[in-house]
């Protein structure tokens, strides 16, 4: 019987640990470790400030789900990764060994490099985890109480995760209007991106055309090209000289590998993403594969201002389904599948309150052979069903 170790239990560690054991039965041991217990449907922390989500609404346990599949799941934050010994240390000192390890830890957010820009201590909000979410909603009725203001939405240098703040900025329009605060609040989007809807991919089909027209019909101020240099109390100064002033922002931070990971160097670029093949093995060693956020994925065309590739919810499960095959090839002894994740195709939905837009291609990365977008309010309420088919299904087992 093989050891197979998953490192994180998210999109990505959990749609690849379910197919590894689906696929291999008794013939493996499959073991999932992730810090938390629970899974958090990121998709709708863009709504957890206007008091629209709260945790039930988007979160599930992780254990009842891995044992229900004959899984075991270790609660534990990794500490370290031998990939000579092939072992994994946990912080209560307990050692894992494996046969093949799947790296699907995510990132780590990269809050250190600008000042200014931590929520804990700093000037900023920011809707990346369940909790900063919450404490950006408790400085949005603090906004609302004191009638409004300046609002600065964006994404720094180095950010990848751009999808998630344009929803917020369109949720955030919506909501000023509900507010009746869109009159003395005007909006502006900050962005180290070198035009509208370029999203860290060069552009998504008619993207920037229609982010263009909501911008207008919104009078939404632009600022492309932005490097932030720091935030402090109300302001956010760009390298270049702009001064940006701001009664409420939400800033979308850059991405690092998280620590055991960006620890092994032999196999990680230098943010600490591992440095992958077409089979999703690591470089250098046929046992080791990673997938979702946790790989690098280099931008093919270099920006002004570095604008990371974002890795969606849908890439990251697609990337762990080649893993899952991979493994189990690899443990039958069949042969591997090559999937570049530029080649996968897109799905994705960006919200815009009462709106948005259903985002498709058949390449994730140019060249891509067609990219559809289809706006209009059908794209709201299909976010809001997918959210729900989503999370009935995961909770059951079914990725
Ligand atoms: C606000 C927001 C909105 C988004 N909106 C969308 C969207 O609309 N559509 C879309 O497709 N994608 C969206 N995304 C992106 C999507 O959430 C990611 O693509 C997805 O989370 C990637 O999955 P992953 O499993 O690779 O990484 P993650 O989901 O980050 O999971 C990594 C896991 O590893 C665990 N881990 C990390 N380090 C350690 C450690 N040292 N020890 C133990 N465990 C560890 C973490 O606890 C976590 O559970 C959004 C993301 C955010 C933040």
């Amino acid at each position: 019987m093989k050891n197979i170790l998953v490192l994180g239990g998210s999109f990505a560690g959990m749609t690849a640990a379910i197919e590894i054991k689906q696929h291999l039965k008794d013939m493996a041991q499959v073991t999932v470790i992730d810090k938390r217990d629970e899974f958090i449907f990121n998709p709708s922390l863009i709504w957890v400030p206007f008091g629209l989500r709260d945790k039930k609404d988007i979160s599930f346990k992780l254990d009842p789900v891995f044992t229900k599949k004959n899984i075991t799941f270790k609660q534990a934050i990794i500490a370290s990764i031998d990939l000579k010994y092939q072992t994994v240390t946990t912080d209560d000192n307990q050692l894992f060994p494996y046969d093949y390890l799947v790296i699907a830890t995510g990132a780590k957010l990269n809050y250190a490099s600008i000042p200014g820009l931590d929520p804990a201590d700093g000037f900023c909000q920011s809707i990346f985890t369940y909790d900063d979410a919450v404490r950006a909603g408790d400085e949005f009725d603090k906004f609302v109480a004191n009638k409004g203001g300046e609002v600065v939405i964006g994404a720094v240098q180095g950010a990848s995760c751009f999808g998630a703040a344009y929803e917020f900025l369109f949720n955030m329009v919506y909501q000023l209007k509900k507010h009746k605060l869109d009159k003395v609040s005007p909006v502006t989007f900050v962005t180290a991106e070198p035009y509208l809807a370029h999203l860290g991919l060069g552009g998504f089909g008619m993207a920037t055309q229609m982010c263009n027209f909501m911008f207008k019909q919104s009078h939404i101020k632009l600022e492309c090209d932005s490097e932030f240099k720091k935030i402090t109390q109300n302001k956010i100064e760009l390298t270049d000289g702009r001064v940006i002033p701001f009664k409420y922002a939400m800033l979308t931070p850059g991405y690092l590998g998280v620590d055991p990971v960006r620890a092994l160097t032999d196999i990680t670029d230098s943010n600490g993403f591992v440095k992958i093949n077409d089979y999703y093995q690591a470089n250098g060693y046929t046992n080791v594969f990673a997938c979702g956020v946790a790989i690098s994925l280099p931008a093919s065309q270099p920006t002004k201002v570095p604008c990371a590739v974002p890795k969606t919810g849908y890439l990251s499960e697609e990337m762990a389904k080649v893993v899952a095959h991979n493994v189990v090839a690899s443990v039958k002894g069949e042969k591997l599948t090559a999937k570049n994740p530029g080649e996968i195709d897109a799905k994705c939905i960006m919200d815009a309150g009462n709106n948005g837009i259903i985002m498709t291609a058949d390449h994730f990365l140019e060249p891509r052979a067609h990219a559809w977008l289809i706006p209009g309010p059908e794209a709201h309420f299909a976010k809001l069903a997918f959210e729900k088919y989503f999370l009935t299904t995961h909770k059951m087992g079914i990725v």
